[in-house]
């Protein structure tokens, strides 16, 4: 059998169909993915410690054999399993809260001898670690390979990989084997400039500048560790020097990709927008535009319509708080597009949304005799045909829709201007299916979910940036603070002195009915009991439960102030702009994420009067929920806000990998490895402008046809 990486993995010694697919679970479908399973941590196999001579708290790994396992009871569902091992005079108990997968505990047989590593913790006398990495240690060695024989001579570190219920560690161990014989076995015939196991995502000249070592020499030292190479605790750590070459490499691929594509998309041939277009936005603002741009929004209006006076499309993202004044700056630039004899679409990720935005684009537009339509879900289909029409004849100049804009029968006459509202809850995909509504238009992303910069640079590195972060003068940030449960009178009582005022109030609640086991609050619940306490105010109750019609009338009493308190979840989180609402209660706040408070919060102090937003914790909560509520008294800062809730939740939670199209990478740690990012991203992008660099990108957008089509579609 030869080595070929992209050969399916069920095609390896050893592996039929059935174990392929269990491969397959874990990500492994060809062979090049198999030496790319990277070991999870490693062990330290010459330890030999004795039970009796480990201290509390420390990280150790000792050589030890099964004796037994019992299983301990805790409260009515729960049970603990505690694996008890032996050194042959003391015994070490390793516990589980919960199996580490299905079948975890049957693969121990009695007596049989493992390394167990973990942090040590006393227990009544007796010593035991939690969850500890435990691997069996090879009774009968495999006969020596020359790759065993040549890099890892010593056998003093081990890999451990990351298992499953069919895939323990020796079966992993000897599939890596396997697959490093035949690439050993094809280094000895084919020279190494033509192994193509060996591609190297990295040109020799980058590779040299920040001392990277050879790919294959790398992957080899991840799987075949030794002292020789590096300490154990960087082998742990990954911090190795062949672990940060793979991490750059992993970059550097990501990092040039994008740059490629971006470099591709401004190469599409766009339509400039060549009247007078600077002329057209002061027109707009004179004349439509009670106050004064602020200095952020200034900026950013000048580098969209720079953009938009470009023969190649221009592909921007507006990143700005809520209520920082984008939706403004994307209706000048729609304006000037329009004026130019082009139309404009606006679309937004729910209804209610695309209503404000209407409502908006007609309270600026309405003097200036622009056709504005809205495109939604929910209109009748005759209705639909009439506006479809108008879209297609080209007299709706300003298009503002939902998803409906996607259908395949809306077709533009001539769409210069693309604008994305809330970008993060549209895939990357649709963002591709609407460009294709017209040639090639200009193209503008707003989102007021701030992003981390470290995420911005890697999620939307192909777009140009601009950043509102002054908010409109006259705004003064929403006064927060946090409540226990036992204080909530004092927090009505406050609400109850706004509402005097003539303000109106939201209470915000995690749930929509009663749920007596996680003992929250719910809004069906509490919305009765406020009707009585708010006396003589209307509370009007809001949920996503309700049906749109039902929503709209109960936001319209709100907004027209038929209803001065607005009971509901987080529903009100997108689109809701009522400046007279001043005060804002969040119950089980450490039931919510941190931007999405942000979000919440961002519904008050919409007009000049003071704010506030009062974050009431429940009876119990956590530590990460209360630190939260403490970020939020802090600062009203998006940006940082963000940066906080990347530390404390990691980057796919932040952005829910699968909707984000954050790449899937194997040993890069957007978090961890930071510093490695800035230069694979520095680097890429000045490659990929080096007219030097052609041939070598010619080959590189053919090893990545795939990875680069996935970007372009998915
Ligand atoms: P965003 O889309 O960022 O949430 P908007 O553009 O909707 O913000 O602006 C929020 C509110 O502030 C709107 O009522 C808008 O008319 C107003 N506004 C925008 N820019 C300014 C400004 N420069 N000065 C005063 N008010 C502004
Ligand atoms: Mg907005």
């Amino acid at each position: 059998m030869k080595w070929d990486p992209s050969l399916e993995i069920q095609f390896l010694k050893g592996v039929g169909p059935a174990f392929a697919e269990i491969l397959k679970k874990k990500g492994i479908y060809t062979f090049k993915d198999l030496i790319e399973y990277y070991p999870r941590t490693y062990q330290d196999l010459s330890f030999n410690k004795k039970i009796s001579e480990l201290e509390e708290g420390e990280n150790a790994s000792l050589k030890l054999k099964y004796i037994d396992s019992k299983k301990i009871r805790i409260g009515k569902m729960k049970s603990i399993t505690s694996l008890v091992f032996s050194d042959g005079s003391e015994v070490l108990e390793a516990k589980f809260f919960k199996s580490p997968y299905k079948g975890y505990f049957n693969q121990f047989e009695p007596q049989c001898m493992v390394q167990v590593s973990g942090k040590v913790k006393s227990y009544r006398g007796q010593f035991e670690m939690a969850h500890p990495d435990i691997t069996f240690i090879k009774d009968d060695p495999v006969a020596e390979t020359d790759l065993q024989a040549s890099s890892s001579s010593k056998e003093d570190i081990t890999p451990v990989y990351p298992e499953s219920e069919r895939l323990n560690q020796k079966k992993i161990r000897t599939l890596i084997d396997t697959a490093f014989s035949l690439i050993i076995e094809e280094s000895k015939t084919t020279p190494k400039s033509e192994n193509h196991w060996l591609y190297d995502p990295v040109p020799l000249k980058i590779k040299e500048k920040y001392k990277l070592m050879d790919h294959f020499e790398a992957v080899k030292q991840l799987h075949y560790p030794s002292l020789d190479f590096d300490s154990l605790k960087n082998f742990a750590d990954g911090r190795t020097r062949a672990h940060l070459t793979l991490v750059f490499e992993e970059f550097f691929t990501f990092e040039l990709l994008t740059a490629i594509r971006k470099k591709d998309f401004k190469r599409q041939p766009g339509v400039p927008v060549t009247a007078d277009t600077e002329s057209f936005v002061k027109e707009f603002l004179k004349t439509a535009v009670p106050f004064k741009l602020t200095k952020d929004q200034g900026v950013t209006l000048k580098e969209i319509i720079d953009d938009i006076k470009k023969t190649s499309p221009m592909h921007r993202l507006v990143q700005g708080d809520v209520g920082s004044g984008k939706t403004l700056v994307a209706l000048a630039s729609a304006y000037a597009v329009i004026k130019s004899g082009f139309q404009a679409t606006i679309m937004a990720p729910t209804e209610i949304l695309a209503e404000q935005h209407l409502k908006n684009a007609k309270k600026f537009f309405k003097d200036l005799g622009i056709e504005t339509v809205c495109l939604t879900g929910k209109l009748k289909t005759s209705e639909k045909k009439i506006l479809k029409e108008h879209i297609a004849s080209g007299e709706a100049k300003l298009v503002v829709g939902t998803h409906a804009l996607f259908e395949d029968d809306v077709v533009f006459k001539n769409l210069n201007l693309v604008i994305v509202d809330e970008q993060h809850r549209f895939g990357v995909h649709q963002r591709q299916r609407l460009k294709s509504k017209g040639g090639h238009p200009h193209f503008l992303v707003m989102t007021a979910t701030p992003i981390p910069r470290t995420l911005t640079m890697t999620l939307y590195g192909d777009l140009d940036l601009s950043f509102i972060k002054t908010m409109p003068p006259g705004r003064t940030p929403v006064r927060t603070k946090k409540f226990n449960q036992k204080d909530r009178q004092t927090v009505i009582e406050k609400v109850k002195d706004e509402l005097h005022l003539g303000h109106q109030a939201y209470f915000v609640f995690p749930l929509v009915s009663e749920s007596e086991a996680l003992d929250l609050k719910s809004a069906e619940y509490e919305y009765e009991s406020l009707i009585e306490e708010l006396k003589p105010y209307n509370v009007g109750l809001l949920h996503g439960k309700m049906k749109p019609s039902e929503k709209e009338e109960i936001m319209t009493d709100f907004r027209d102030n038929k209803i001065q308190a607005l009971v509901s979840t987080t529903v009100i989180e997108v689109g809701v702009d009522v400046p007279n609402a001043t005060v804002m209660v969040i119950e089980n706040c450490e039931r919510f994420g941190l931007s999405q408070l942000h979000q919440l919060r961002g519904r008050v102090g919409r007009g000049s009067g003071k704010s506030s937003c009062y974050l009431l914790l429940g009876n119990k909560f956590s530590k990460e929920g209360f630190y939260r509520a403490c970020i939020m008294e802090k600062t009203s800062d998006g940006f940082e806000i963000s940066e906080e809730d990347l530390k404390l939740r990691g980057p796919g939670e932040v952005l829910g990998v699968r909707q984000s199209g954050l790449p899937a990478f194997k040993l890069a740690d957007l978090m961890k490895h930071q510093k490695v990012l800035a230069a694979a991203r520095a680097s890429a992008f000045d490659f990929a402008k080096d007219t030097t660099s052609e041939a070598y990108i010619r080959e590189f957008k053919k090893k990545n046809s795939k990875k680069l089509l996935l970007g372009e579609v998915s």
